[in-house]
């Protein structure tokens, strides 16, 4: 499944997609890598943007789920081209981690996949400059929320800075988060336990 969320809306889904979805490829998704560009049924064409979408599934397997927004707090960082890559919030190292600045690339063209292939293996959520924000995780609603926190960030780092600028976590401060998040990430793969 991935879902494309700005003016348009392009949504693929199936029976066979859900949380018994290998994080292995599936014939599904080979048809989507392959076939994604060409609309399959709809009412609506592809977008134009779905070139980013499809560099994210075949780069980063255990990826379910897309989102694309241009939400305005993050979208001006970008803008002005500043990552949001300041640690100096817990929360965000414990969800997205640190968010990185891809290079300002033509909407629509292959250049945007270019700009983001370098970013895609180690982050969960990019900024496009000038244009917006990537996430992604192993649902929608995990992509989603990935999404609100970085425009929550987004805005912590302009206030922070409005007050005269944060105070960023220490080293050993980011190491025990990092771990904190590990840990998290194994035990929410192995799901709840029953005793
Ligand atoms: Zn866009």
């Amino acid at each position: 499944m991935t879902t494309y969320v700005t003016q348009q809306t392009f949504h693929v889904d199936s029976s066979d997609l859900g949380p018994t979805l290998s994080p292995l490829e599936t014939d599904l998704r080979r048809q989507l890598v392959r076939f994604g560009r060409c609309k399959l049924s709809g009412m609506r064409n592809v977008t134009s943007e779905i070139g980013m979408h499809l560099a994210v599934y075949r780069m980063r397997p255990d990826v379910q789920a897309i989102v694309h927004t241009h939400p305005p707090i993050a979208t001006a960082f970008a803008a002005c081209g500043k990552a949001l890559d300041q640690p100096i919030c817990s929360e965000i190292l414990m969800t997205t981690g640190l968010v990185p600045l891809a290079a300002y690339a033509t909407t629509g063209t292959e250049e945007v996949s270019a700009s983001l292939e370098p970013f895609i293996p180690d982050h969960d959520a990019i900024l496009l400059a000038n244009h917006g924000l990537l996430t992604y995780g192993s649902s929608l609603p995990d992509a989603f929320m990935k999404t609100e926190t970085v425009e929550h960030f987004a805005q912590v780092c302009l206030s922070a800075h409005q007050l005269g600028g944060a105070r960023p976590l220490r080293d050993t401060d980011i190491e025990k988060l990092q771990q904190a998040r590990a840990r998290y990430t194994s035990n929410a793969s192995r799901g709840p336990s029953c005793r």
